[in-house]
């Protein structure tokens, strides 16, 4: 295995300060989705797409955790899950399938997240599926697909399946299984994961109190939706978000990688 470090070589591809960028946010959004606890081992992926006319995707080589991602170790590939840029770590176009589905159907998904989490999961495995009467679950409503169960890898007769499941919408309940979220960039990817994270956490834990929930009209769900909406549509809010929550984890955990500066310029 090779060492885990971000110090560039000669040998280093010369990356813009663009994709520079987009590799530091990335590596922060792996290394965040580690510190909050959401990983499943070294399983499921999370891919952003590099700024350009080539579809080129970023993600993380299979075999390492999460909080083990840097910038430069994240590889970079074509929709069909192959390297275009050498690396000393493989490819893994399977497990690459779900992202190049979606991305390929859908050029406003820049970045796809995939999780596994308990609470996720289990709603996953509820034939209703997500509630929309918890705060969180309010500004989900009419926002999330649902697709059946087929299998743990992903076969190419599926993919159709599944990008109807998902449609226009941004969270794609796979059934018996996980999530999908896709999002036009990473802040706003992690927000929404996170919407969802919380619905299934408060969700699970209501259900194992007795008693009926109350429920909401579909006009508030409605109108909470909408305004969740509207408030991704500026990028600042999410980014805020998403730069608090970076910056509470660099005080917590220090450097994230060697050489990190906590600063997203050009290493
Ligand atoms: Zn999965």
């Amino acid at each position: 295995m090779t060492q885990l470090s971000s110090v560039r070589t000669n040998t280093t591809p010369q990356w813009s300060d663009e994709e520079w960028r987009l590799r530091v946010q990335l590596a922060e959004f792996y290394h965040l989705i580690d510190y909050l606890g959401w990983t499943e081992m070294i399983f499921n992926h999370i891919s952003a797409r590099v700024p350009g006319p080539d579809h080129h995707y970023l993600i993380n080589p299979f075999g390492l955790f999460y909080d083990e991602v840097t910038p430069d170790n994240l590889l970079k590939i074509d929709l069909a899950g192959n390297l275009v840029e050498p690396s000393p770590y493989p490819a893994n176009p399977a497990g690459f399938a779900l992202h190049s589905a979606i991305h390929g159907a859908r050029a406003d998904a820049h970045c796809i997240v995939h999780t596994h989490t308990t609470p996720i999961s289990a709603i996953a495995l509820k034939q209703d599926g997500f509630g929309h009467d918890d705060f969180y679950g309010a500004q989900l409503f009419g926002r999330v697909g649902y697709h059946t169960f087929e299998g743990i890898t992903l076969f190419a007769e599926e993919k159709e399946r599944m990008l109807a499941s998902l449609g226009d919408r941004n969270v794609l309940v796979l059934r018996n299984h996980g999530i999908a979220v896709c999002e036009q960039d990473i802040p706003r990817t992690f927000m929404l994961l996170w919407t969802v994270q919380r619905a299934a956490e408060i969700q699970t834990a209501a259900g194992a109190i007795p008693g009926a929930n109350v429920v909401l009209t579909d006009d508030i769900r409605s109108k909470c939706s909408d305004l969740a909406d509207h408030l991704v549509e500026d990028a600042a809010f999410a980014t805020k978000l998403f730069d608090a929550i970076v910056r509470k984890m660099r005080r917590t955990r220090g450097d994230l990688w060697p050489g990190d500066d906590g600063v997203r310029r050009k290493g």
